[in-house]
């Protein structure tokens, strides 16, 4: 069985313009590149390619999100405005989320992406998948576009999968640096989406994704955040998977996984504070594949969200694609023994603490 891989040019011409990472310019801010811009899933595609894991992956062609699909989770405002401001050449979504002539298009393409993907996985054509789209989604409201984000990607994709194959409990995995808070919001009262999210505590949103933030009504339990101090490294992380994640994956026993695939807790992400290297995103897929083998076939759909290093997202990209098809190729990440030699890379204390207090929210799944 392979895996999926989702790919489209157009990902690339969504325009965030000018912006000083995400502060729009004027008067006392020069302009510059907007955080969010092509170069990191540019060039994360152009090391896939160079690696050569392209020939090894199962190339699944995007269409486009239909506005029905997208209702699923979206208002029609919402949609309908993001459509006439992208047909008028642009504009904000809110705020620090501008987008292009066009966009509206590229981010139904964005949506439309993880809906193949999940199609690929359900279907058996593929053993995993990874959709990497653009516009990221894991911030987006129903009623509101959000930090980058326009249209909820994996939201629109784990509804699709229910209302076209029956597909039944669904985990989320989100271990971007920010807080999921879209899909938190999506699946907050239902207990047929178990929605778990690694971030670093209070970075964005703000006041958002604390551990008191568990669902509501029948999805009481169903939420799961595990905020994490700034200067988390491998061992943090792979820590929080190992006594988190995978135990609430296996009361939980889920039908698929979705991962919401974000980079930017790397050691060289502008807009994070940890310090995880592709060897720490390589384990964390291992060890997510392992407990999917266990308990739904394997069947794991990743979405790319953020990641803003364009010099580091390619090689945990690639360490990602590889662990996903089991295919090493020969390129080595130059960074990982940078990153490996960080003080304080291993687990500490006080991050061991915020682990075992997200761990308390285990007894709520059942
Ligand atoms: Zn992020």
């Amino acid at each position: 069985m392979t895996t999926g891989f989702v790919f489209h040019e157009l990902y690339l011409w969504h325009d965030t313009g000018h912006a000083a990472l995400f502060f729009t310019p004027g008067l006392t801010v020069q302009p510059g590149e907007h955080a969010e811009n092509p170069e990191t899933k540019r060039r994360m595609k152009n090391l896939l390619e160079v690696s050569e894991i392209t020939e090894h992956l199962s190339i699944l062609k995007p269409r486009r999100a239909t506005e029905d699909e997208l209702a699923r989770f979206h208002t029609r405002a919402h949609i309908e405005r993001i459509a006439k401001m992208s047909a008028a050449g642009g504009g904000e979504a809110s705020e620090h989320t501008p987008f292009g002539p066009g966009s509206y298009e590229i981010a139904q393409l964005a949506a439309g992406g993880a809906i193949v993907a999940m199609d690929a996985v359900l279907s058996g054509g593929a053993k995993n998948a990874y959709a990497l789209i653009r516009p990221p989604g894991h911030h987006a409201l129903a009623d509101l576009g959000m930090g980058f984000c326009l249209f909820a990607n994996a939201v629109v994709a784990i509804h699709h999968g229910r209302a076209v194959h029956g597909l039944g409990r669904v985990a989320v995995i989100d271990w971007d640096v920010h807080h999921g808070n879209g899909t938190q919001a999506a699946f907050y009262s239902d207990p047929d989406v178990l929605t778990i999210s690694i971030h670093q505590d209070n970075l964005f949103p703000t006041n958002s994704g604390g551990l008191a933030e568990r669902g509501e009504g029948k999805g009481l339990g169903y939420n799961l955040n595990i905020p994490l101090p700034p200067g988390c490294g491998n061992g943090a992380y792979l820590e929080a998977v190992r006594r988190v994640v995978l135990p609430a994956l296996d009361r939980y026993r889920p039908e698929l996984i979705v991962v919401a695939c974000g980079f930017d807790a790397s050691g060289a992400d502008p807009l994070g504070r940890m310090m995880v290297s592709s060897e720490g995103f390589r384990e964390m897929t291992a060890m997510v594949m392992a407990a999917a083998d266990r308990l739904c076939g394997g069947r794991i759909v990743m979405t790319h969200e953020g990641g803003y290093s364009a010099s580091y997202v390619p090689y945990c990209g690639l360490a990602v694609l590889e662990t996903l098809s089991g295919v090493r190729t020969e390129i080595a990440d130059p960074f990982a023994p940078v990153f490996a030699a960080y003080g304080h890379q291993a687990l500490q204390p006080h991050q061991a603490a915020a682990i075992s207090a997200a761990e308390t929210l285990l007894a709520g799944i059942r």
